[in-house]
């Protein structure tokens, strides 16, 4: 048997990002401590790695405390898709805070390292183009999507306060769109909704006229920069943004879709939801200049490799 890397926890293992960070640290070699609710995820996430000498699973809501020991927490645990977030807001709060103060708590005995993925949605409707980490925001406390948004702000503020109080090594990156295998058919994300509506002959449905962007990176690509992130100097705390620059209309997505799947049903305009921001697009400097990462799948070739997905899988 070779020795393990170490433990590493990932809170939200069975997720969409989560199951793929647990692939990965069990190819690097970790002894990897799953925890999930399932209340956005699937089990069929993991089911390949049950039987994995090194994968152990574990049903856990992160509002409550957990005692394990670990020497490296991945905390990815909350609903992420605005479906989702927006069912029970109210926990969706609970799960960005108490969630990371629990987190936050574990490091704190066990001394093992923290990793937030926080969000592009920190910077809410953003006003600054492309978003830099130092771009405090745009975001509206009181809408919709402010149980997520703020919430994720809180959590940064912990992690912060943490560091400085307790002198903690944290790292906070903020994710933007990310789509790939396993997203889950029905969270009313627009890559899995243009995929599952072109192969089920469906009309696309584009909200608005389809001209806010959005910048979409390959979960593969993601999963990189989580690993690079952790295992950098202790100092590089972050925030940092991870996500693909190459910014994309949604009409530019549904025609990209339409391409690799001709779809006889064709488009369907519907109202744009409440505070649905207008543009989104990392500037990815910092990634590049710190973690020497940077994307390198196309969205054409990320598409193809997700529908292959969801034509395997029932919808
Ligand atoms: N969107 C769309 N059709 C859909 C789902 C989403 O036009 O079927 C739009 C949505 O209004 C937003 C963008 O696609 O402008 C991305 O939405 P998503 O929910 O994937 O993520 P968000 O970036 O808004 O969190």
């Amino acid at each position: 048997m070779s020795m393990s890397q170490g433990r590493a926890l990932v809170t939200g293992g069975a997720g969409f990002i989560g199951s793929h960070l647990c692939d990965r640290l069990l190819g690097d070699g970790y002894d990897v401590l799953c925890v999930d609710n399932y209340y956005s995820s699937t089990k069929d996430n993991i089911t390949h790695l049950l039987d994995h000498p090194r994968f152990e699973l574990l049903r856990h809501d992160v509002t409550f405390p957990l005692y394990v020991e670990v020497d490296e927490i991945y905390h990815l645990a909350c609903p992420a898709s605005p479906i989702h977030y927006q069912r029970d807001p109210v926990q969706t709060t609970k799960t960005a805070v108490h969630g990371s103060i629990n987190m936050l708590g574990l490091a704190k005995r066990t001394g093992a390292k923290i990793l937030l993925t926080s969000t592009s949605e920190v910077y809410g409707d953003p006003l600054v183009h492309p978003q830099t980490e130092d771009y405090w925001g745009n975001v509206n406390p009181i809408g919709p999507r402010a149980c997520y948004d703020e919430g994720k702000r809180a959590a940064e503020t912990l992690f912060f306060d943490y560091r400085r109080q307790h002198n903690l090594p944290i790292k906070v990156v903020r994710l933007f769109n990310t789509y790939g295998p396993r997203m889950h058919p029905h969270d009313g994300r627009v890559v899995s909704n243009f995929i599952v509506s072109a192969l089920t002959e469906q009309p696309l449905t584009i909200y608005g006229d389809g001209s806010q962007t959005r910048s979409f990176c390959y979960v593969d690509d993601l999963v990189n920069g989580l690993i690079a992130m952790m295992n950098a100097p202790e100092d590089v705390i972050g925030p940092i943004n991870l996500g693909n620059p190459g910014e994309f209309t949604i009409a530019e997505l549904a025609e990209q879709v339409l391409q690799q799947i001709p779809s006889a049903a064709g488009i369907e305009h519907l109202p744009l939801p409440v505070d649905d921001p207008v543009r989104r697009q990392p500037d990815i400097t910092r990634a590049k200049e710190t973690l020497d990462w940077q994307p390198t799948i196309a969205l054409a070739d990320g598409l193809t490799r997700t529908i292959e997905y969801f034509r395997s899988v029932v919808i």
